[in-house]
């Protein structure tokens, strides 16, 4: 699909995103930057599913899903996506399906596979945005060297218990930026899942919305840059703290 050929008339934005018009930031121009935006998504567990809503209620142009797992039982309680009638189908198609019904704007593709294996279909010509919420450290580090590397702005967020870590890099500008091994250089990939991770759902949704939040307003923006920037989140302790990195530029090449 050509984005550029799709425009919104007044009407129909008023209709259907008038609320999130008022926002200043984002009126009526800024909902038609949003139409014009292409968003990769890497997972669709408890993160995922909560940020595949709210991005496409924003009004993304363009979304692609991805997620090689399919629908368990153990996931209902967290992935807002599903229902007891979609177990043991693939996550992305269920997704895009509860997707589709949701606005008349939003071009919704989908893939069953991992993001190494989306790499292999070097598609990436129009993506202007990667959002990693899978829970695999490897695909984290791969997908933050990848964005890296075709320069495109880039958000990854991670949880487990209590806690989150929302990892945002513009990779714009070659200096200062860091890829996701920058964050933990020496982790266990094992240790690292939040396969096997307590888990509430609200803390998922919590960190989610707070990257969406981010991104949406960002992506509204004629030149969008997304900052620099890793926030650690702890609902225990009710903290937001920014973290700052020693490394003065990530020296990390793709695995
Ligand atoms: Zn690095």
């Amino acid at each position: 699909m050509d984005l550029d050929q799709q425009e919104l008339n007044e009407n129909q934005v008023i209709e259907e995103f008038g609320r999130q018009l008022l926002v200043p930031g984002i009126s009526e121009a800024g909902q038609n930057n949003l139409l014009k935006k292409n968003i990769l998504l890497i997972g669709l567990g408890a993160l995922g599913t909560i940020a595949s809503q709210y991005l496409v209620r924003a009004g993304i142009g363009s979304i692609t899903l991805l997620d090689f797992d399919r629908v368990s039982l153990s996931n209902l309680h967290r992935q807002i996506n599903y229902n007891k009638n979609d177990i043991d189908q693939y996550k992305s198609e269920i997704s895009k399906t509860i997707l589709s019904n949701i606005n008349s704007v939003t071009k919704i593709d989908q893939y069953p596979i991992s993001f190494e294996s989306f790499l292999e279909m070097n598609d990436f010509d129009n993506i202007d945005y990667i959002f990693d919420c899978s829970d695999n450290y490897v695909t984290k580090t791969n997908s933050s060297l990848f964005a890296k590397s075709k320069s495109i702005a880039y958000s990854s967020i991670s949880i487990n218990s209590s806690e989150g870590i929302f990892f945002s890099q513009s990779y714009l500008k070659e200096n200062n930026s860091y890829c996701f091994k920058c964050l933990f250089p020496n982790i266990d990939e094992t240790n690292h899942r939040c396969l096997n991770s307590a888990m509430i759902g609200p803390v998922a949704g919590f960190v989610a919305s707070l990257a969406c939040s981010k991104i949406i307003l960002e992506l509204a923006k004629t030149n969008p840059e997304m900052k620099n920037e890793i926030l650690l989140i702890d609902l225990l302790t009710s903290d937001i703290n920014k973290l700052q990195l020693n490394k003065s530029n990530c020296n990390h090449t793709d695995e």
